[in-house]
C-alpha cells in the first residue's frame, strides 16, 4: 500500500522538549559541564544538515534526495495486525553512525517496526527530529517514535526512554537514574551482562540501581554471544520478572528492526503504554557477531558515498 506525504505544513502536536536544556539536577546540585568528547558533532539541526547537503549535491549534478520506499507492510497473525518494536536504535546524531534520519521512516514501514526508540550516544536531539519528521509525512497513526538517550555513566551505559531533554555523560549511576525518573523516563538495562561489552554497566552499579530498572533488553544484536542475552532474561526474571525488551543496537539503516518485540498494533505515546505493551509481547531477533557486524557496516558506509540504501 503506497499513499501521499501530508502536508508538510501541519502544525506539530504539543509534547515538544524545551528547547534550553536546564543545567540544574533534581536535586537542586549543579551538574558537572558535559564531557567534549561528546560534543562531536556539529550542533546543527539535522534538517539543516540535510539542506547543506542537497546544495552540494546539486552543485555536483547528483539526483534530489527522495524518500523512497513508503510501502506500508501490514502484517497479520491470525487475523490481528501486529507489529514490531526496537528500543535500541542508532542514527546520525551518534558520532559513530550516518544513518539520515530521513531515511528512517520508509525503512520503519517496509520492515513493519512500528515502534522505534532513538538511542543516540549521549545526545537526544534525533527522537524529537524523527518525531517531527514522521509527523510532516503523516505517518504519526502508524509509527510511534520514542524519545531516548545511550547515556555514558560513569560506569558504564544505561537508556533512558521518554525523556524530554538530554542528560550529560559521566553522571553515576544513580545521578543517571535520578535525572530520567525526574523527566518521567524509564530507564532500559541494555547489553549489561556481555563482559566483552566495554561500555556495559558495571555488575557492581547494576546490583546497586536494580530496583530503578524498568525494562532489561533481553536481545541485542550485537553481543560478543548470544548465551549473555539468556543471562539478562535470567537476570529480569529473578528480579520481579521486569518487562523484557529487545534493541538491534543499530548503526546502520538495514540494521534497524534486526531485534523486535512482537506485540498487536498499537501507539505507543507514554511509558504505560510502552510496559503494557512489553509485557504482552514476544521477544525475537537476528543476532549477528560484532567484528561481522562491524565489517558490514564499514562496507555499508563506504558503499553509501555513492548508492542510497533502498
Ligand atoms: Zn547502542
Amino acid at each position: 500500500m503506497s499513499f501521499e506525504p501530508r502536508d508538510p505544513t501541519t502544525p506539530p502536536t504539543p509534547g515538544q522538549p524545551p528547547a534550553e536544556s536546564s543545567r540544574e539536577s533534581p536535586a537542586g546540585t549543579p551538574l558537572p559541564p558535559p564531557n567534549p568528547a561528546h560534543k562531536r558533532q556539529t550542533p546543527l539541526p539535522v534538517s539543516v544538515v540535510h539542506q547543506v547537503q542537497d546544495a552540494v549535491g546539486k552543485l555536483l549534478g547528483r539526483p534530489p534526495h527522495t524518500i523512497r520506499g513508503l510501502q506500508n507492510n501490514i502484517v497479520w497473525r491470525e487475523g490481528v495486525q501486529v507489529m514490531r518494536m526496537d528500543l535500541h536504535c542508532h542514527t546520525e546524531v551518534s558520532h559513530d553512525c550516518r544513518t539520515a534520519l530521513r531515511d528512517i521512516p520508509g525503512w520503519l514501514l517496509r520492515t513493519n517496526t512500528r515502534v522505534m526508540a532513538v538511542t543516540d550516544h549521549d545526545q537526544f536531539r534525533g527522537g524529537p527530529e524523527l518525531q517531527q519528521l514522521v509527523r510532516d509525512l503523516g505517518l504519526d497513526d502508524r509509527l510511534s517514535i520514542i524519545c531516548g538517550e545511550e547515556i555514558t555513566t560513569s560506569e558504564g551505559e544505561l537508556i533512558g526512554l521518554f525523556l524530554q531533554d538530554r542528560i550529560p555523560p559521566k553522571l553515576t549511576p544513580e545521578e543517571t537514574v535520578r535525572e530520567i525518573k525526574a523527566q518521567g523516563g524509564l530507564v532500559l538495562l541494555q547489553h549489561g551482562f556481555d563482559p566483552l561489552k566495554r561500555y556495559r554497566l558495571r555488575p557492581e552499579a547494576t546490583e546497586r540501581i536494580k530496583d530503578d530498572i524498568d525494562i532489561v533488553e533481553t536481545f541485542n544484536s550485537r553481543l560478543s554471544r548470544h548465551h549473555w542475552n539468556r543471562e539478562a532474561a535470567r537476570w529480569g526474571e529473578v528480579h520481579g520478572h521486569l518487562p523484557q525488551s529487545a534493541g538491534s543496537d543499530a548503526h546502520t539503516l538495514r540494521d534497524i528492526g534486526e531485534a523486535w518485540v512482537e506485540t498487536p498494533f498499537r501507539l505507543i505515546h507514554t511509558p504505560d503504554d510502552l510496559l503494557a505493551a512489553l509485557r504482552i509481547g514476544q521477544v525475537a531477533g537476528h543476532w549477528t557477531h560484532p567484528v561481522y557486524a562491524y565489517g558490514r557496516k564499514q562496507w555499508r558506509t563506504f558503499n553509501g558515498q555513492f548508492r542510497r540504501e533502498e
